[in-house]
């Protein structure tokens, strides 16, 4: 795992999830059903937990999200699965978590968005919402956002700013007025009673220059937990690309604690793909595994057939079918490494990397596929059943190196067992 240095912050516990700088980077999503439905979200929230997510977020906008909140968690309970909800709160709040003790009990923790909790009676909403907080024992993120900033507040800095011997421009206000947004109002909690080890924050915007600079100047004000996340990160490629971007240069940096990647799914696309990038975001930076990886090469001119492609592809696919089962039986198996490679170039040299590789025949080349385990060349495949040779030897590598007491598990548990660098 990476050396980095994770700026200290203390941990606040989110049901049985620790987040802070003492555990490892908790990653979190948020369904996009409609939450009175329960079944819908009850499913999909299922499915974001057995992509991995660790905290889902559900919106609770209306009476009958609220008073499916608790259907909604005891069904998810009843089929066993005990992924912490979190209720994200807007306008209402104060009214929903009122109105809806139940709601308020079954939540794992609330987000507040200091920029639309009610306009003038703004602190006597908050205050309700952290008193609600308080009797449930729950805590908070304060999750500041640029498309709701607190628009009182951002008027009174840009109005204090303009007279200012040395004026700073709109951008470096913004973020100040974010930052400011989510500190006072994490003061204003505290000084309700609420807990500093209570409140998780977050300063969301859509652009990654923007989100690395407002992140930066959260982290040195404040040693609250940090919830990164780029907001409206887009579609696709984009989506990924923008999210990554951003969170990569500040989880190296130290800062962020749980994440989330915001990407727009396409009609009817699955919105456990923002789990598995973000799962991915903190494997590619080798601050935690999930799944073991797969190093292909992207194929070339001496690659005229598809094959290693799809082979590259049907063995991902086969890893990440496995993980639901080897998480629990096979622990440490996410950080195995798989080559499949195209030919001899640079096949033999990235498998001999590997825990388990194979090098594929290029064009012209003898129709043979070396396989090496632990760097040493192992066995020679050829002819048509080379896939299923291949995954036969896989699932005997993770059978004899990850099985319950074996070497890689007893490795396994003793990191899990070392403190966190704080
Ligand atoms: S390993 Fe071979 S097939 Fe793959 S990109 Fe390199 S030269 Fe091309």
């Amino acid at each position: 795992m990476a050396a980095i240095v994770r700026r200290r912050t203390p941990t606040t516990l989110v049901g049985r999830i620790p987040v802070g700088s003492g555990h490892p980077v908790v990653v979190q999503s948020m369904t996009n059903t409609d939450t009175a439905d329960v079944s819908a979200t009850v499913l999909q929230v299922a499915a974001l937990a057995g992509a991995g997510s660790e905290l889902v977020r559900v919106t609770v906008n209306n009476d009958e999200a609220a008073a499916a909140v608790p259907r909604i968690v005891e069904e998810l309970d009843r089929i066993g699965i005990g992924v912490p909800i979190v209720g994200d709160f807007h306008y209402n709040g104060h009214l929903l978590l009122t109105r809806h003790p139940e709601c308020a009990r079954a939540l794992a923790k609330y987000r507040i968005n200091p920029g639309n909790v009610g306009g003038k009676r703004h602190d006597e909403h908050f205050r309700a919402i952290v008193e609600v907080a308080l009797a449930n024992d729950k805590p908070v993120r304060i999750g500041v956002n640029w498309g709701s900033l607190d628009q009182a507040l951002l008027t009174a800095m840009m109005d204090s700013n303009a007279v200012s011997p040395r004026p700073a421009d709109a951008r470096t206000v913004t973020m100040e007025a974010m930052v400011a947004s989510a500190l006072q109002s994490a003061a204003f909690a505290e000084s309700v009673g609420m807990g500093h080890d209570r409140i998780i924050l977050s300063a969301k915007v859509s652009g990654v220059q923007d989100l690395v600079d407002v992140y930066r100047m959260l982290a040195a004000r404040c040693d609250y937990p940090l919830h990164l996340g780029l907001t409206e990160a887009g579609l696709g490629t984009k989506g990924v690309v923008a999210s990554t971007a951003g969170l990569a240069i500040l989880l190296q940096e130290g800062i962020g604690d749980t994440i989330r990647v915001s990407l727009t799914p396409v009609p009817g696309g699955d919105r456990a793909e923002e789990v598995r990038v973000a799962q991915q975001i903190l494997q590619s930076l080798d601050i935690r595994s999930f799944t073991p990886q797969v190093t292909s090469c992207p194929g070339c001119g001496r690659t005229t057939s598809t094959f290693f492609q799809q082979m590259a592809l049907d063995i991902g696919d086969y890893l990440r079918e496995q993980m639901p089962v080897w998480r629990s039986e096979r622990p440490g198996v996410e950080e195995m490494k798989v080559a499949v490679m195209g030919c001899v170039v640079n096949g033999p040299g990235e498998s001999k990397h590997a825990n388990i590789g194979i090098s594929l025949p290029g064009t012209f080349e003898e129709p043979t596929a070396p396989v090496y385990v632990d760097g040493r060349l192992a066995v020679t495949l050829r002819g048509d059943t080379i896939v299923p040779e291949f995954l036969a030897i896989l699932e005997r590598y993770v059978r004899e190196h990850y099985g319950v007491g074996g070497p890689a598990a007893r490795q396994a548990v003793a990191s899990a067992e070392r403190p966190v660098r704080a």
